[in-house]
């Protein structure tokens, strides 16, 4: 059954295609957005259970010079409030507060590893440096979002003294693309010192973008109700604007020649322009492209061998508590925002090698083995603790706590565990020992005053925003990344080798994250209006 057409039709409700719509919606297009779930948001969207909030991605947000400008240009009020880090190792807690504070930072390390301070050193400089490039890099609102045929003084005082500086950065930035691993190993001997510093990263992660770490948590904010008040903003701008949106409908096949997208009902959409804002893998198996001319079809045969190779990035695993305990227990320990290691020892090969050598012989490991590692793999990890209520008290029952723990974690061993029938049985031990090992350690107390507990594993990122492998910011850094990864061709990012069909968000560009998902949105949004311009100057 087919539908009315749409200029553009935009799939995957996240922010990236919120994005999208919204700037589509501006121009005046007729619009429409598919979001498979109830709620839109994607990876950006909160919940609230027993009258404590939580957010389901992620927990804080970075503006990188593009949140803001994006807010700015499309006039939508967000009430935020700084979302300050502090970062912890064994009893060992820094507040973050400012550049200065890298040097508490390097005290903190030097504290820990005294015979290294002069790798610790090295290492801070290097960082030091790398802030400032950041600096630059997010120096100005990203102009992207300006108006630059109106905005004059913008371009003159801004954008032509900041486009040097740009440039020369961004080739120091290409320059420092080595796997952050690879590259402290040139400067840190001690392998639980260079643990201290990358385990948290997804594994291979360009070095430029782990070590900017520092300057992400400075730049950290949190929307008052919580990170899914970002994504209800835009919706409500889409609906403001004209823009329709169509929840829980899911689109099971894109007929790229008829320009029509099916959903799960067999109801079909026709669209002008068709920006894919969801997973990529997803949309090169259900995209039916064989009529094209030969040059198109088989570019895009060759793109989707690459991308089927490719998988996802790490995952997730999150534990969500609701803590008989006031805020203010809470308070006296680390911000709302804390990443802590409760062990200086590092998790060494505990989640690469050993963990892969269990899951390549996974049917002849038993539950015992299994439990030996995670036991190791809990106490020596990175924990990214999130309580909302600290970053606004509205969030939780008065006197009461909600806390999210989380970890990276793989795809493949949640799995398999659940195709051996016990993965809630391996759920349950992964929160007993998560719980375990922050009360002996940083909330001593914890473990006697939970109330409700539950957890998401990455089969359940898999499952609710469909994203491959459960990643969640994208593809894995491979040497062969399947699409671009220098920021200043990112604007060619958002093709596909289908003239009417586009492609936003996480899956677009690497590396990822919220501001990338954002940025791709709006450039998706621009090639349209600028095509749909062309198209009207010809006819004209
Ligand atoms: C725990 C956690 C922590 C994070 N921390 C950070 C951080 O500190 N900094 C940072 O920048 N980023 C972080 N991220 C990543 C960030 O949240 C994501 O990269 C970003 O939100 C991706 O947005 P997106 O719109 O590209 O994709 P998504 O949010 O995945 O949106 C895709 C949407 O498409 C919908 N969809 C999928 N398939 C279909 C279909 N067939 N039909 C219709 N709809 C479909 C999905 O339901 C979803 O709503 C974190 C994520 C998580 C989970």
């Amino acid at each position: 059954m087919a539908g009315n057409t749409y200029n553009t039709i935009i799939i995957g409700g996240g922010i990236a295609g919120l994005t999208s719509a919204a700037y589509l919606s501006r121009a005046g297009q007729k619009v429409l957005l598919i979001e498979k779930n109830k709620e839109c948001g994607g990876l950006v969207n909160s919940f609230t259970r027993d009258g404590f909030h939580f957010d389901a991605g992620v927990r804080a947000l970075e503006d990188a010079g593009i949140i803001f400008a994006m807010l700015k240009d499309l006039n939508i009020q967000l009430e935020v409030v700084k979302s300050p880090v502090s970062v912890g190792i064994e009893n060992e807690i820094l507040h973050i507060e400012g550049i200065e504070s890298l040097i508490k930072y390097q005290e903190l390390l030097i504290k820990l590893f005294p015979e290294s301070e002069g790798e610790i050193v090295e290492v801070i400089r290097i960082i030091r440096k790398i802030m400032k490039h950041m600096d630059v890099l997010y120096g100005i609102e990203n102009p992207v979002f300006k108006d630059l045929k109106r905005d004059r003084a913008f371009i003159f005082k801004k954008l032509l003294p900041w486009l040097p500086k740009f440039i020369f950065t961004v080739g120091k930035i290409n320059r420092m693309n080595m796997p952050v691993e690879d590259y402290l190993k040139t400067i840190i001997k001690n392998p639980s010192l260079r643990d201290m510093i990358s385990q948290h990263f997804f594994k291979n992660t360009p070095t430029f973008f782990a070590l900017s770490y520092f300057s992400l948590y400075l730049d950290y904010f949190y929307p008052k109700g919580g990170v899914g008040k970002l994504s209800d903003a835009l919706k409500n701008k889409i609906l403001e604007l004209g823009g329709e949106i169509k929840t829980e409908i899911k689109i099971v096949e894109v007929l790229a020649d008829k320009c029509h997208v099916i959903d799960q009902n067999n109801t079909s959409y026709k669209y002008d322009n068709l920006i894919w804002a969801a997973d990529l893998k997803t949309f090169y198996k259900i995209t039916e492209a064989e009529v094209f001319m030969p040059k198109i079809k088989s570019k895009f045969k060759e793109t989707k061998d690459k991308m089927l190779q490719n998988r996802g990035g790490d995952s997730v695993f999150s534990l969500f508590l609701e803590v008989d305990e006031p805020l203010d227990s809470f308070r006296k320990i680390a911000n709302g925002h804390f990443f802590y290691t409760p062990s200086k020892s590092g998790l060494g090969e505990t989640h690469r090698k050993k963990l892969d050598e269990l899951l390549s012989n996974f049917e002849k490991v038993n539950k015992e083995q299994l439990m030996t590692w995670l036991d190791k793999f809990t106490k020596l990890n990175t924990y990214e603790i999130s309580i909302p209520g600290l970053k606004d008290p509205e969030l939780v029952p008065r006197g009461k706590t909600g806390m999210i723990i989380s970890l990276l974690a793989e795809y493949d061993l949640f799995k398999k565990i659940h195709k051996a029938g016990w993965l809630d049985e391996f759920t349950s031990e992964m929160e007993n020992h998560i719980i375990n090992v922050i009360s002996d350690s940083i909330y001593p107390g914890l473990k006697e005053n939970i109330i409700i507990r539950f957890s998401f594993t990455p089969l359940n990122i898999e499952n609710r925003v469909g994203s491959s492998e459960g990643a969640i910011v994208g593809w894995s850094f491979q040497k062969s990344m399947p699409v671009i990864n220098k920021i200043q061709i990112s604007d060619r990012s958002v093709l596909t080798p289908i003239p009417s069909i586009y492609q936003a968000g996480q899956w677009a560009y690497s590396p990822a994250g919220v501001p990338m998902s954002i940025l791709t949105g709006k450039l998706a949004a621009d090639k349209i209006l600028i095509k749909i311009k062309k198209q009207h100057l010809r006819t004209r």
